[in-house]
């Protein structure tokens, strides 16, 4: 049975529900059966439970995707489903009059965004939000609505715009391996996980033709990639995919070139043997050239690339005395990796061996020593270093490739594929900036839709049951809050570069923010940590290395060598500094500011949203049914665990008793002016004892119709207390 709008609806909305269940039951000759529900709002009553149930029942059916009131949930297939994202079915959605009333479909939403930057009365920018864990399909998701865009906002008549046309749409297509290549790897939970964030603006044009929008370019936005991955990966995890690209795919000729012999052992690359999908270099190679990135320079990133590997089987060993530098193990991974970074060879081995320090009134300059671990760390650093520089510059080298001209584009539709909350036995700077995006997401979310929706309808005067959510400030307070917040405390143990303990900082943390509702008891913990209460579940945060993290401390030295290296690509990475400022390392206090992690984060986190919250979001929440990958497969548990981390049953509550369809009073009027001439109204009857009724009959039917349908008139008609729609 559908529900009765969770007791809060009013007695016409009840009933108009109620019909619909009857004509709905009618037409489909008895009980809608579960996997036939495809609005979760429709299932009774809304719980964890039932709502799993009806998208167990769909699954089974091969039935991925169900809408929940203003989202739409995405089940992972995990197997290949052509038919479900043909052209042609790209097209079938596009032509239909009404796409919402076609089967649920990402297709749908991007349909109606495509609809809503096209309009001719509100042309609003659109965001397109795909969350969900890792492994969900976000990624997958997002290249499949590029795809769609690619397809529907192509078709400029003429043969040779058509060209340009399917130029940038291929180009920005062509974006996608490319990113992947340098930025997903193979974890434990995907073997083609994205490892930064990404919001990609598709730049649409109207200036020509009115309603015939074409894509014209587009500009990526990247956020927090996981640089340290170049240097450590778990053992049961892999590098970023263009390593295990180039050791694969490259020429015997680019092998001898690139010092890449067949079999060759590197200890950044762990378990090469696993081949995957992902591992076409031929496929990156084409989309690089398309995007203008030519084979010299490409030779150029792959010949680093390389380098940086031998740079990780450079090992030390301590020399048994602490004022004698360190041993490197191997010769031959420090010189073919100043070979192939195009450095000198005695100035590398002396950087990631001798730290220089300034100190003393004089500022005196001192070299000392580095033990064995600040060796691999500086090796470590190093590597990060460029590889961080190397994925900004592709992808600003993307942008310029794809990014239209300011004046040939009027609106955009943004896709936002970002890491979902996050939660491990360990956990810390990562997941602590993961969660606060997810926190900060969740915000926009409750903001834009569920709050503002009840607010309109107190605004209006509609009748209406308060829906309690749960609004996550609080949680936000505690993280990012002024003048005292987690990020404050961590930031504040960095500027102040002082030795404090992971127990002090746990300490302080506890004792400053204590009072807020959203720092969770801390229960006895072999470690030093501290607990969030994030909306999507509680985190333990570990405060070993949290500090160092944040700072993310690169030795000057380091950036100064690299400075020196002859290779055009590296010269572009690091250029020189114009003054040749010293750039040996301060010692105590007298450090410059530090641009922390955290501070940097917050500060790209803050533009995104400030550019969500100019569009309209749609949400698309993908749902992983199994951590296995495998087809056919639905575990309740983990499904469960996941739409309890995005508050998905209380969003279809407030979907389900929500009016789901709202137009302005200038739109309802000018698409159903019409029907007032067909069914002239009485005039207002001055004497009448109550405003509504002075309808005549036909408006009262209209008004039966207005009210099965849900719409209110309180939200389009100004004048509802003279009982008149008049047409202003
Ligand atoms: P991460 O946060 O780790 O980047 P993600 O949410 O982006 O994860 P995807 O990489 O998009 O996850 O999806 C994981 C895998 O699931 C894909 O590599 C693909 O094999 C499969 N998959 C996802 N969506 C679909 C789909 N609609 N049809 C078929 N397979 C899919
Ligand atoms: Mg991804």
């Amino acid at each position: 049975m559908l529900q009765q709008v969770n007791g809060h609806s009013s007695g016409s909305d009840a009933q108009g529900r109620e019909s619909l269940r009857e004509d709905l039951q009618e037409f489909l000759g008895g009980e809608v059966p579960l996997h036939q529900l495809d609005d979760l709002t429709k299932v009774n009553p809304v719980t964890l439970e039932t709502v799993l149930r009806c998208l167990q029942a769909r699954y089974t059916a091969d039935t991925f995707y169900t809408n929940a009131g203003c989202t739409l949930v995405a089940l992972n297939p995990f197997k290949p489903v052509p038919q479900l994202y043909s052209p042609e079915l790209m097209r079938e959605y596009h032509a239909a009059p009404q796409p919402q009333k076609l089967k649920p479909h990402i297709f749908t939403v991007g349909e109606q965004t495509y609809r809503n930057v096209r309009s001719l009365i509100e042309p609003v920018n659109q965001s397109i939000v795909v969350s969900g864990e890792s492994g969900a399909g976000k990624t997958w998701t997002s290249r499949c609505l590029m795809k769609f865009y690619a397809v529907v906002a192509a078709s400029p008549t003429s043969w040779e715009s058509h060209k340009i046309a399917e130029r940038i749409e291929q180009r920005i297509l062509n974006s996608n391996p490319v990113m992947e290549a340098f930025g997903n790897a193979c974890t434990l939970r995907n073997n083609n996980s994205s490892r930064f964030g990404k919001f990609i603006q598709l730049q649409l044009n109207s200036l020509l033709v009115p309603r015939d929008h074409q894509m014209t370019g587009a500009a990526i936005q990247t956020y927090l990639l996981e640089k340290t991955r170049v240097a450590c990966q778990d053992s049961t995890e892999r590098n970023f995919h263009i390593f295990y690209q180039i050791c694969k795919g490259a020429s015997a000729d680019e092998r001898l070139q690139w010092h890449l012999p067949e079999g060759a052992a590197f200890s950044w690359l762990p378990n090469p043997e696993r081949t995957l999908e992902e591992d076409c270099f031929e496929v990156t190679r084409e989309a690089m050239l398309h995007l203008g990135i030519d084979a010299p320079t490409q030779n150029n990133i792959f010949q680093a690339l390389a380098g940086l590997l031998h740079l990780g089987n450079i090992r030390f060993a301590d020399s048994g005395d602490e004022a004698q530098p360190c041993r490197p193990m191997d010769d031959g991974a420090v010189r073919t990796s100043a070979l192939l970074l195009r450095l000198p060879e005695d100035p590398l081995l002396e950087t990631l061996r001798i730290r220089t320090i300034r100190a003393g009134r004089q500022q005196q300059v001192f070299r000392k020593p580095c033990s064995q671990a600040e060796c691999d760390t500086r090796r470590d650093c190093l590597a990060k270093l460029v590889y961080a520089r190397l994925f900004d510059w592709l992808v600003s080298v993307i942008n310029s490739s794809v990014c239209a001209d300011p004046a040939s584009w009027t609106t955009f539709i943004g896709l936002l594929d970002v890491y979902g909350f996050e939660s491990f036995p360990h956990n810390s700077l990562e997941q602590l900036c993961i969660n606060y995006a997810n926190e900060k997401l969740q915000q926009h979310f409750v903001a834009h839709y569920l709050r503002a929706q009840q607010e309109e309808y107190a605004v209006e005067g509609l009748e209406w049951s308060f829906v309690n959510y749960q609004d996550n400030q609080t949680c936000l307070d505690l993280i990012e809050g002024s003048p005292i917040s987690i990020c404050s405390l961590i930031n504040e143990e960095c500027r102040l570069n002082r030795p404090s303990s992971a127990a002090q900082l746990q300490t302080r943390i506890e004792s400053a923010l204590a009072g807020s509702p959203c720092l969770g008891h801390n229960k006895l913990s072999p470690e030093p940590s501290f607990v969030v209460l994030h909306y999507a579940g509680s985190v333990r945060y570990h405060t070993v290395g949290l500090v160092e993290k944040n700072k993310d401390p690169i030795p000057p030295e380091l950036t100064r060598l690299l400075q020196q290296s002859q290779d055009t690509l590296l010269k572009v990475l690091f250029p020189a500094d114009p003054e040749e400022k010293s750039q040996e390392e301060p010692s105590g206090q007298s450090r410059a500011p530090v641009l922390t992690v955290v501070s940097k984060f917050k500060a790209s986190l803050e533009q995104l949203l400030q550019v969500l919250q100019a569009t309209t979001p749609h949400y698309i929440r993908c749902i992983k049914p199994n951590s296995q990958g495998r087809a056919q497969a639905l575990h309740r548990e983990e499904v469960l665990n996941q739409l309890e981390a995005c508050g998905l049953v209380e969003t279809i509550h407030i979907s389900a008793a929500g009016f789901p369809i709202r137009v302005s009073h200038r739109t309802f009027v000018e698409r159903y002016a019409s029907l007032r001439r067909l069914h002239p109204r009485a005039p207002p009857d001055p004497h009448s004892p109550s405003p509504d009724e002075g309808h005549s009959a036909p408006w009262a039917l209209v008004d039966f119709a207005v009210s099965r349908l849900r719409i209110s008139f309180g939200s389009l008609c100004p004048q509802r207390g003279t009982g008149q729609l008049e047409v202003v």
